[in-house]
């Protein structure tokens, strides 16, 4: 059978069924598992040298997780500085937190270099390479240039944003150029691949052959949508463990409202959770006073702490999540309760679960797997009801949320108030709706639809081939 090698900044550590973070990580590792694929990145360790650099083996049943540390330069230039202030900022629209540095762009090569020539010597003719995500977008030239003829795909796990965007960052077309050295490039969503053609023709000067393939230089390129979901049979058993739904019990016992809306997200810029804020104050505002709506409970785990932008969200939120519990809270009341820590998410499903109101406002998300997992998580007996924010990639599937513009203050207000008051009956509606839809596009189907599409594309081989490979389409 052809060998799955995966290749991602991080390498997930696998541990029991349902550890992993995230429902991608855990269908992945199910599948290499019975596969026996080999999954190779950075295994979160720093060394001072460069010499010092050497790769690890372990095997977990028939996969094996390759991993090498990075140098400390290398996480400076490579991981906080191209691409957590160059290429995150800006394709998440953000192009006022977006920071250039020469040495950050000479980090970034240099690291996919070497993850290429680390790589390469373990690689067989036969396996089927799929990389993940925007730290790695040149591996596949960097293969290409070392003799790698093998089919090779690329999955953009974050936005693609419109063309003007893109060309205002430095090297972004030289970047952008790489991409078609793969055979298949996959999107979250319909827009991401349609702003990705539109990039290769208007600023690459390529020509779009058809929705899903573009050509440039004598290169051809189909690219694919392929929204990532979760595990929701293993999600659905979390959410609903009893030991978990006692211990809710439990809080409800102590707390003067029995009403939550819960948000979940990394303490990210692109997450808007000033806003979400604001609206939760916005709506504590439009009842009566005395009157106790609601709980908002927003974990926001801590990520990238080493980079200013971050330093900057997380104090304008302690001071937002003051200004509401100040002006609002009671003796027996905290408004909003705001974590600032990681959460298991086995603890997670079951707040999920016990929540009235799942409240997912990214500004721009690629496709935000907490809005399918709050969806799994409910009692379908008596769901609560998703308040999803359009700039979500998610959005472009699950229409029966309350889908709403997350700049725009009052609507959010609006749309929880809805939540509080919709009938059973609707909430049965839509969440039956929602269901169908995170079946659908669950997280074996995403990793099965993208791996079929790469292997009906053609390897370096044939590449020699390209002309009668056009004629065809
Ligand atoms: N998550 C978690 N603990 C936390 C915060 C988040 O396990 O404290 C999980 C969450 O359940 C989800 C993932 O992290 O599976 C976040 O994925 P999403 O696509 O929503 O956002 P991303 O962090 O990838 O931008």
């Amino acid at each position: 059978m052809t060998r799955l090698v995966v290749v991602s900044n991080r390498v997930s550590d696998p541990g029991p069924k349902g550890s992993a973070a995230g429902g991608l990580a855990v269908c992945l590792l199910d599948a290499m598992r019975d596969r026996g694929g080999l999954w190779f990145g950075w295994n979160g360790d720093l060394v001072a040298e460069e010499s010092e650099i050497a790769i690890s083996c372990t095997k977990h049943g028939r996969c094996t997780l390759m991993t090498a540390p990075l140098t400390e330069r290398d996480y400076r230039e490579f991981y906080l500085g191209f691409s957590n202030e160059v290429l995150w900022p800006i394709h998440h629209y953000r192009l006022d937190l977006a920071r250039f540095t020469l040495e950050a762009g000479e980090g970034y090569r240099r690291v996919n270099a070497r993850f290429a020539d680390l790589l390469t010597p373990h690689l067989r003719r036969s396996d089927l390479i799929w990389v993940h995500d925007y730290h790695l977008i040149p591996l596949g030239a960097d293969l290409r240039a070392r003799g790698v003829g093998n089919q090779i795909g690329f999955f953009l796990h974050i936005p693609f944003p419109p063309p003007d965007i893109l060309t205002a960052a430095p090297e972004y077309e030289r970047l952008a150029l790489t991409l078609l050295d793969y055979d298949l490039v996959g999107f979250q969503t319909a827009s991401d691949q349609a702003n990705f053609s539109r990039f290769v023709s208007e600023v690459l000067g390529g020509e779009i052959v058809a929705p899903d393939s573009v050509r440039l230089e004598g290169k051809f390129l189909k690219t694919g949508v392929f929204p990532a979901g979760i595990d929701v049979d293993s999600f659905v058993a979390m959410a609903e463990d009893p030991e978990g739904a006692n211990k809710i019990r439990q809080y409800e016992r102590h707390g003067a409202t029995r009403l939550y809306a819960i948000g979940v997200d990394r303490l990210d810029y692109s997450k808007g959770l000033p806003e979400k804020f604001l609206a939760f104050r916005r709506l504590l505002d439009s009842y009566p006073e005395n009157d106790k709506p609601m709980t908002l409970i927003q974990v926001a785990s801590p990520t990238r702490d080493d980079l200013q932008a971050y330093v900057d969200i997380r104090h304008e939120l302690e001071a937002l999540s003051g200004k509401v519990n100040g002006k609002f809270g009671d003796f027996d009341w905290t408004p909003l309760r705001y974590i600032h820590r990681s959460v298991p998410r086995e603890t997670i499903a079951v707040h999920y679960r016990a929540s009235r109101i799942g409240l997912v406002t990214p500004l721009r998300d690629g496709m935000n797997l907490v809005a399918k997992e709050y969806v799994a998580a409910q009692d379908e007996a008596d769901p609560g009801v998703l308040i999803l924010s359009r700039f979500a990639g998610a959005a472009e599937d699950l229409q029966e949320a309350l889908i709403v513009n997350p700049y725009d203050i009052d609507e959010v207000a609006h749309a929880m108030r809805r939540a509080i008051e919709m009938r059973k009956e609707e909430r049965i509606e839509r969440h039956r709706m929602l269901m169908k839809r995170i079946r659908q596009h669950d997280a074996c189907n995403w990793m099965v639809s993208f791996l079929r599409a790469l292997r009906s594309c053609r390897g370096m081989e044939d590449r020699p081939d390209q002309e009668k490979q056009l004629r065809e389409i």
